[in-house]
């Protein structure tokens, strides 16, 4: 099915606005009398005029991305670049493109010393919408903008540096190193993508923290994330993981970790981590090995993993800075 250009505020939420101006209307009315209610009247009447607004500015944005067809160059980049676009069907392919178009729309990516070309700005693209397909609703709602750097960084913000591929930040800037990205891409079933690992870090974002849990997992979701999380511990610190070692340290980094196994490696993290796959299944409504098998892929012998940040020339395992 084809992304339509839905309104930003969904039918319910302008329902709950207007119940709450209301209320809002006649307790101010109750104890601060008429010239109150008819303050709180014109300020809940600004209020909603302003979110209409902004509304309506975004729903024309979003028509006008969505108004010409998908670039057919863009499309051949998608599919030389970007595997999780090749094994969808051709329904989920018509929305990734128009997820795309979207997220281009409304996400400004800005090159701090590099020049932020259409290919970039696609791969920056295609990393975030693989992650939210399976959400028609959803459009990254904390992330509000994208900085590409020229090289790898350290905490500095120093090019060059064996340091970090990427950052994500809780207050919505995602930082990605250009070879980083692109190199993620070049190889795409080493369980190894920075993009997937910064855009991943913004899904269990609460507030102002990230906590290592799906966000919108419900109680029984979460508890079985953490024991599975902590039955996977030791096999990770003990290479008898399909993920990698480095999300063993944090329960932040685990998360970022399986969702970059769950579409760099799906058919080898159904087969060995087969409960964790499932959740993954559940929260991202995606099930990448089984498309893996419709295309008639078959799990590979697992290649040696290479010791941590030494073994793989030109890539750093992606980190974020944490610090609120
Ligand atoms: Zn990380």
């Amino acid at each position: 099915m084809m992304r339509t250009a839905p309104p930003p505020i969904s039918p319910v939420a302008w329902a709950g606005l207007l119940v709450g101006a209301g209320i809002f209307t006649f307790l101010v009315g109750l104890f601060a009398g008429l010239w109150g209610a008819l303050v709180a009247i014109a300020l809940a009447a600004i209020t909603v005029a302003v979110l209409v607004w902004r509304s309506a500015v975004r729903w024309r944005a979003r028509r006008a991305a969505l108004a010409s067809p998908f670039p057919e160059a863009w499309r051949v980049l998608l599919r030389q670049w970007c595997d999780h676009y090749n094994r969808l069907s051709d329904d989920l392919r018509a929305r990734f493109e128009d997820d795309v178009r979207i997220f281009l729309a409304e996400k400004p990516i800005t090159g701090v010393g590099v020049e932020v070309i259409d290919e970039l700005r696609l791969l920056v693209a295609a990393s975030a919408v693989t992650l939210s397909l399976g959400w028609p609703a959803y459009d990254w709602e904390q992330l509000n903008e994208i900085l590409l750097y020229p090289d790898d960084f350290d905490r500095d913000y120093e090019f060059g540096e064996d340091d970090l591929s990427g950052e994500a930040h809780p207050w919505g800037t995602v930082i990605l190193s250009v070879p980083a990205l692109c190199q993620s891409f070049r190889d795409p079933d080493d369980a190894y993508h920075v993009g997937f690992h910064e855009f991943a870090h913004l899904l269990d974002l609460e507030q102002t923290h990230f906590d290592g849990i799906p966000l919108g997992f419900g109680d029984d979701a979460a508890q079985r994330w953490v024991e599975v999380r902590e039955r996977e511990l030791p096999r990770m610190l003990r290479g008898e993981s399909v993920l990698d070692e480095y999300g063993a340290h944090d329960p932040v980094e685990f998360l970022a970790v399986a969702v970059e196994a769950f579409f760099e490696t799906a058919l080898a993290l159904r087969r060995n981590h087969g409960d964790l796959y499932e959740l993954l299944v559940t929260f991202f409504r995606q099930d990448p090995a089984a498309w893996d098998d419709a295309r008639g892929l078959t799990l590979e012998p697992a290649r040696p993993r290479p010791p941590r940040r030494t073994g793989r020339a030109g890539r750093r395992r992606p980190r974020s800075r944490l610090s609120v």
